[in-house]
């Protein structure tokens, strides 16, 4: 079809551009004939071809080859009815007529295929035209040729019908421009074509309103450069745009459709007015012309001045809903709420969290998540109560809000939280989800103003303290809630400052070999000391530093300090040693996370091969591109990577074969529970059996004791970490060695006091 497409050019342009000169040179009615069929012959072959070599749809140019073949057959017999004697004179219009229709009928199918007649602007602009045209053509050119006395019937008729035609092409153009976003070779050619065509008839029309019917040569000849012109058309690859919707919302004025359009309009009335016509008929349709293409152009702009709102409003809801569930989302929710609040309402506002959507969603994927999120949005919508609103606030946070009038929130909640108890029946599974609802009242503060991010804030607040309580609760926001939210907001100001102020440290624990009692690394560990608060423990802050962000800043801090201990600790003789770091998943979204880590290891000149990251199994899972490869480039980079805390999160086998982590981490309840609990025991053996089939390191957390010790090295665990080795403490009085030289306490030298052995660090 590549080579086909050239090839049929080069042919068409040496045939039809031969037959077409030949024509042009007008050297005798024989040979004007045969010229003009070759033409049209090769124009109708070319009509054929061209939408199979350029792949466009078919049927409306084979419609148009159609009616080429028929003007060729028409045009062409002409010269020789004009000189035979007793042949009819109407006979090539029996050809050429139904060519027409045939034409229109190819462009009409052209123009359905791009969607062009169902353009309602384009499609009344374009009648406007019809009119005004069709009544400057039959009043100037239709009617005067008809009435030429001494005319047989069929020359009065055609004398009408033709102009008809004409207008009708016309309008198929003017469609076609109208309808056409972008200019195309094809667009221009193809209207060039339609032109050529119009140009001949006209010459015909004068020449008929004149009483000549023998047309001379020349005005034949604008039909030979229209059908190569078509032929030409078909053959080119822009023709395919043709064919191709170029859809516009709604149609606006160019100054030339202006112009267009405002000329149409004043045709008929003008006609009516300057040329004084004489049939009633005539004068009676002008007016109706009038008339209709006023009335299309209050059509226009009326449907024009519908489309307009109908997209104000589209674009206005599509702001204050979400899309996935089509509830109101926060922008709506919030002008409600300050709308009642500034009318002194009292409100009530239940904020419902899905509890476990994280692992449907993790589990089943996105599409299944939300497709729940549809069908949830469903039911609460079922038994939200009249004049409530029931908005989304994203992912699977969904509020209700009302004006306190003898609606009850708790039985609300439990209607809401009701709605949710049957199994949710989707494509693929069925799950079962319940909700925790924290309850907010407007008023009941004592604060004379409550805006509506506070109610929504008191209202989340409430629900974590539901969740904390377990699954399916409810609990409404309180005092002592308020004190716990001004506490938050109190740690996070001396949050902010403590990094600046340098009140944080990084402390040192040793992890060491299980078989032979090496300290092989050492995991460092956040401190703060708070000049009031003493020393904060890193469970109290870190999950604040994560929300605020402020992470990003103090982890980075974090590794750097590790590695600078690390380095001077190497140079002083344990050149094995390693450091692990402990990463927070908001750190990993970070983009720049790679490459931060990198320029730490350089800037310290340490090998990737000497530091650890542990990052827990939810921070790893987070569904983000940016995670992925975050995570992949630093396990390509050779920076060993380890899951944290095992055994707390989904702990599956597929995860861990996806995940590019060489190192698992046994969480420390694992250990604590062992010894007495036969369960934790059985897990730490599956999980380090599972861990050591993929070539995993299993390291456990919290060894205390040495029959904890023991006991994990029976079950094959790799590495310990916990107060039997030492506690977390500073760089200074760090447990460390190169293997054979220094070791952490051995077998024989702990005793049962050497728990507590290690310095304290807190
Ligand atoms: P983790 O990463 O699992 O760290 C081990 C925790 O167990 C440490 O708590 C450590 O002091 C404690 N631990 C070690 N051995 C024993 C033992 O034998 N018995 C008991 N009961 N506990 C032991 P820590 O230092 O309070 O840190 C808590 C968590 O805070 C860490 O858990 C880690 O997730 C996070 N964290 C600490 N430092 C950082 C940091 O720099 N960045 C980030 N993102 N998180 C950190
Ligand atoms: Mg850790
Ligand atoms: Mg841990």
């Amino acid at each position: 079809m590549t080579r086909a497409g050239p090839l049929a050019r080069r042919a068409y342009v040496v045939v039809a551009g031969g037959a077409a000169l030949g024509y042009g040179l007008g050297i005798g009615p024989v040979l004007d004939t045969v010229f003009f069929v070759v033409l049209g012959v090769a124009t109708s072959a070319a009509l054929v071809i061209g939408p199979a070599v350029n792949d466009a749809p078919r049927r409306p140019w084979y419609l148009i080859a159609l009616a080429t073949a028929l003007f060729a057959f028409g045009a062409g017999i002409r010269p020789l009815v004009g000189g035979a004697a007793g042949w009819p004179v109407a006979l090539p219009d029996l050809f050429v007529l139904p060519g027409y229709a045939v034409l229109l009928a190819g462009l009409a199918l052209l123009l359905h295929r791009r969607d062009g007649v169902r353009d309602v602007h384009a499609t009344t602009d374009m009648l406007i035209v019809l009119i005004g045209t069709a009544s400057v053509a039959i009043t100037v050119l239709g009617i005067p040729a008809s009435e030429v006395p001494g005319r047989p019937l069929w020359l009065a008729v055609a004398s009408v019908v033709y102009p008809v035609l004409d207008v009708l092409l016309l309008c198929v153009l003017v469609q076609m421009w109208f309808t056409s976003t972008r200019f195309s070779w094809s667009l221009a050619s193809m209207s060039a074509a339609i032109i050529a065509t119009l140009v001949g008839d006209l010459g015909y029309a004068w020449l008929a309103r004149h009483g000549v019917l023998q047309a001379p040569h020349v005005v034949d000849a604008a039909f030979a450069v229209s059908f190569l012109l078509v032929g030409a058309t078909s053959l080119h690859p822009s023709m395919r745009e043709l064919s191709v919707g170029q859809r516009r919302s709604v149609q606006g004025w160019t100054p030339l459709r202006m112009i267009a359009v405002a000329l149409a309009l004043s045709a008929p009335v003008g006609l009516l007015l300057l040329s004084r016509p004489t049939p009633t008929v005539l004068r009676a349709g002008l007016a109706v012309a009038a008339v209709a293409g006023t009335g299309l152009l209050m059509l226009r702009a009326t449907t024009a001045v519908r489309e307009l709102g109908r997209g104000q409003r589209a674009i206005h809801h599509e702001a204050t809903h979400d899309t996935l569930t089509g509830l109101p989302n926060r922008v709506f929710l919030d002008a409600w709420l300050d709308r009642h609040l500034a009318r002194g309402r009292e409100l009530r506002l239940l904020f419902l969290d899905l509890d476990g959507f994280k692992l449907v969603n993790d589990s089943f994927g996105h599409a299944t998540g939300d497709e729940l999120l549809g069908a949830v949005a469903d039911r609460l919508r079922a038994v939200t109560p009249k004049g409530a609103v029931l908005a989304r606030l994203g992912g699977d946070e969904f509020v209700v809000a009302f004006v306190e009038n003898g609606l009850n929130a708790q039985w609300v909640s439990a209607d809401l939280l009701g709605a949710l108890s049957e199994p949710f029946r989707l494509r693929e599974v069925e799950v079962v989800v319940s909700g925790s609802i924290g309850i907010a009242v407007s008023g009941r503060t004592g604060e004379a103003t409550c805006s509506s991010q506070d109610l929504v804030r008191e209202a989340d607040t409430a629900m974590y303290r539901a969740k904390a309580g377990g699954r399916g609760g409810t609990a409404t926001f309180d005092d002592s809630m308020r004190a716990s939210v001004r506490e938050r907001l109190e740690l996070e100001q001396a949050l902010r400052q403590a990094l600046p102020l340098g009140q944080l440290d990084v402390h040192f624990q040793p992890v060491v070999d299980l078989r032979s009692d090496l300290v092989v690394s050492h995991e460092a560990l956040l401190r703060w000391q708070h000049p009031t608060r003493g020393s904060v423990p890193p469970d109290a802050f870190i999950a604040l530093a994560e929300e605020t962000g402020l992470i990003v800043e103090i982890g980075d801090w974090v590794l750097d300090r590790a590695l600078e201990v690390l380095a001077a600790r190497r140079a002083d003789g344990a050149r094995t040693l390693t450091v692990a770091v402990n990463v927070a998943g908001r750190q990993l979204v970070d983009p720049f996370m790679a490459e931060r880590v990198s320029g730490a290891l350089r800037r310290h000149g340490l090998p990737a091969s000497a530091l650890k990251l542990e990052i827990t199994e939810s921070a790893m899972l987070q569904d983000d591109a940016t995670v992925t490869r975050t995570l992949a480039t630093l396990y390509a980079a050779g920076i060993t990577l380890s899951m944290d805390d095992f055994g707390t999160g989904f702990s599956s086998l597929s995860y861990l074969r996806r995940l590019p982590v060489a190192e698992v981490k046994i969480d420390r309840s694992f250990v604590a529970g062992m010894v007495d609990s036969p369960a934790d025991e059985e897990i730490i053996r599956a999980a380090t059996a599972m861990a050591h089939a993929l070539r995993l390191t299993v390291v456990a957390e919290g060894v205390e004791t040495i029959a904890q010790r023991d006991l994990l090295d029976r079950l094959g665990v790799d590495q310990g970490q916990g107060w039997l080795y030492g506690r977390p403490v500073e760089f200074t009085a760090m447990a460390y060695a190169d293997v054979g030289r220094l070791t952490a306490p051995s077998r024989s030298s702990i005793t049962a006091s050497g728990r507590d052995a290690g310095t304290g660090d807190s």
